[in-house]
């Protein structure tokens, strides 16, 4: 693709998850992984897109999964650690960014002033108008749920025209195209049905954010090059949830 593009949206909200910070199969954070997704971030914030992320935490630390091996961790505290941990993601990636000359904020909910400024949506907005890409960390601020909750809970705050959620498959699958051959790939399916056959996009707290102020949620697989310019362009990859077709 051409290095300049056309948006097809103007304020996106883009979901990375921990492991998009560190290399397929292991933990911690590689900064070569987190330069290579920000030199996409570069691409669409140049295209003059208005862009929040919100940075996952899995690969340092799942609240749940850590409290399970971990008699002596409170299911709460243990969550509350995978809320930091996704600040440690939001730093590092804040410094890649602004490495590759993209200006950014950080923001958290919560509130660290010695380190980022706190989540405020009003001020969010401005700096998303300004042209800063704003990074969102520390999730909802509240244990018990994951940062897909927190993008869409964002996404629908800041009155985002889509969640793009950058993952390591090509969207939306009837089963692990992994375990199973047979495993159909949707290229579009409803909020509904993504409920129905309880298929793992997001959290259905995520969904039922997304489905209530009408968002729609592309699923998309980030690695390959040029995917997030190809998703903020329009081209049709990966998975498009939504509300049902008009025409359908
Ligand atoms: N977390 C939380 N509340 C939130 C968001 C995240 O308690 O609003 C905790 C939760 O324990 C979660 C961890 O932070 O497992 C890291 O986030 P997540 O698992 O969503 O990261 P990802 O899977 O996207 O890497």
């Amino acid at each position: 693709m051409a290095d300049s593009f056309k948006p097809a949206y103007k304020r996106v909200l883009l979901k990375l998850s921990g492991n998009s910070f560190c290399r397929s199969g292991e933990s911690g954070i590689t900064m070569q992984e987190v330069s290579n997704v920000s030199q996409q971030i570069r691409r669409i914030h140049e295209a003059g897109v208005e862009l929040a992320i919100v940075c996952g935490g899995g690969n340092i630390l799942r609240g749940r999964d850590f409290a399970a091996v971990s008699a002596s961790i409170k299911q709460p505290t243990a969550h509350y650690m995978g809320m930091l941990a996704t600040v440690i993601n939001g730093l590092a990636l804040q410094d890649a960014l602004e490495n590759a000359g993209v200006p950014t904020r950080l923001q958290t909910a919560i509130r660290m002033e010695g380190v980022a400024e706190p989540f405020i949506r009003r001020k969010c907005i401005r700096h998303l108008e300004k042209g800063r890409v704003v990074i969102l960390a520390a999730g909802t601020g509240s244990p018990f749920v994951t940062t897909d909750t927190a993008a869409a809970l964002r996404a629908r705050e800041i009155e985002a025209d889509v969640v793009l959620k950058a993952t390591r498959v090509d969207g939306v699958y009837s089963d692990d195209p992994e375990k199973n051959p047979h495993a159909v790939h949707y290229s579009d399916i409803t909020f509904d049905e993504v409920l129905k056959q309880r298929l793992k996009v997001m959290d259905v707290q995520a969904i039922h954010h997304c489905q209530e102020q009408n968002v729609p949620i592309v699923v998309f697989n980030y690695q390959k090059e040029g995917n997030l310019v190809r998703v903020i362009a329009g081209e049709k990859i990966g998975t498009r949830v939504g509300p049902p077709k008009k025409d359908a």
